[in-house]
């Protein structure tokens, strides 16, 4: 009897003949988030994947949990694994069940089992009916119910014989590092962590830019930025953080252009800084948390404005969400709670009373023509300290 984690995965199999690169990329990434717990083998079989450990102490639990947080995982299911012998089955599953009961106040019931291996003297009916009438003979206060059941017991037949009642949503998504390497602005707010997560989903990585307008920002508002970016290289195998000094941009900006224009130049600013970042470590796309009319810098003439900064292209992920919908997924994530410590925003520095909602390109061009725009980004970019996550 063999202790041992499945992890069932979805997108990959329309993957056609690229399948292999990316079961093999998943493997690789539940090796190396795994590694940390002791020894793993982990295998493929049958378009699935098996984690086991010899070692006597191994956290299961832990491992769930940090497998629940790989992208490219559908599902895991902590599984014992067993000779395809019938007597040997149903002992089994009633030690399994009675664990189950011990946690849970389950009432009700039914049995799945599958049968890949014809060899095995019982079809899948009959597997059913035997192993769930056992079930039943020993736990008296449990029924069946095959319509709504509390739980489902699964066995499944194959090369060895798999038991197995709880299946664990994991994040889905596609495995990381299959997708490129994007560069996502991140602030200390509830939305930019959303948007980076919902690009790593797809199995993008992400290097993560902060602008810091140090003393205008304290330390605590860039500790918060990097505790965000903490949560994130959790999901998505580490994350280097840019943290580029902003404040002489904010301080010309606000000295030389027209107050209604501060935001709307400022964020070009950090588009174009981006960009550079972007382009020295090969990265194919900047990302932002930007919805459609949250404020005045993301009303569809502003986003025009900000994004004509910049030739690569820039991916909101957002776009069309309310704001409830993105705090949903800062919940489920885990960065919400981080997200709403208070912290000074670096775009509530200097700002307008009346911000332009409506902002003109070529105005825009004009004002900043006033500006050393080349040498205020170089100096920025000098000043950058990049932090590993
Ligand atoms: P968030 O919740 O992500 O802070 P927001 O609703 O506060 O978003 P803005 O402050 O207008 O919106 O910023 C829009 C986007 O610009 C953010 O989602 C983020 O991607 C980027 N951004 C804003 N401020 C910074 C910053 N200081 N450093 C890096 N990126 C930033
Ligand atoms: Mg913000």
């Amino acid at each position: 009897m063999d202790k041992i984690i499945l992890v069932r995965y979805e997108e990959i199999f329309l993957k056609g003949l690229n399948k292999n690169v990316f079961e093999n990329r998943l493997i690789r990434n539940i090796r190396q988030k795994l590694a940390g717990l002791g020894n793993i083998k982990v295998t493929k079989s049958q378009s699935r994947i098996y984690v086991e450990s010899n070692d006597a102490d191994f956290d299961f639990e832990e491992a769930v949990i940090i497998l629940t947080k790989i992208f490219g995982i559908a599902s895991v299911s902590p599984v014992i694994r067993i000779e395809s012998d019938y007597e040997e089955i149903k002992e089994e599953s009633v030690k399994i069940v009675g664990e189950l009961l011990e946690r849970k106040h389950y009432k009700t019931f039914k049995v799945e089992a599958k049968r890949g291996d014809k060899s095995f003297p019982m079809n899948s009916p009959q597997l059913c009916a035997n192993v769930g009438g056992y079930i039943l003979s020993k736990f008296p206060r449990l029924k069946v119910d095959v319509h709504n059941p509390d739980f489902i017991f699964y066995i499944e037949i194959r090369e060895s014989t798999y038991l197995y009642s709880e299946i664990i949503p994991s994040v889905k998504g596609l495995p990381t590092g299959t997708g490129g390497l994007a560069t996502l602005l991140l602030s200390g707010g509830i939305d930019s962590p959303v948007a980076g997560w919902m690009i790593a989903k797809r199995g993008v990585e992400l290097e993560a830019v902060y602008f810091h307008s140090y003393p205008y920002t304290s330390d605590r508002a860039k500790d918060k930025v990097i505790k965000l970016a903490e949560y994130l290289s959790e999901y998505c195998m580490g994350i280097k953080l840019h943290v580029v000094p902003f404040t002489e941009i904010q301080t010309e900006i606000n000295e030389k252009c027209p107050h209604e224009y501060l935001t709307i130049i400022m964020r070009r600013f950090m588009m174009k800084i981006a960009e550079k970042i972007a382009e020295k470590s090969g990265s194919l796309a900047i990302v932002t948390g930007e919805a459609i009319g949250q404020v005045a810098s993301q009303t569809m003439e502003s986003l025009l404005v900000t994004n004509s900064a910049v030739t690569l292209p820039v991916y909101r992920p957002l776009i069309g969400m309310d704001k409830n919908e993105v705090i949903e997924i800062a919940r489920r994530i885990g960065t919400f709670d981080v997200s709403i410590l208070p912290y000074e925003d670096c775009c509530t520095v200097f700002v307008a009373k009346h911000p332009v909602i409506k902002p003109s390109l070529q105005k825009t061009l004009e004002y900043e023509e006033v500006l050393d725009s080349e040498n205020l980004i170089d100096r920025a970019l000098s000043q950058t300290e990049i932090i590993k996550l």
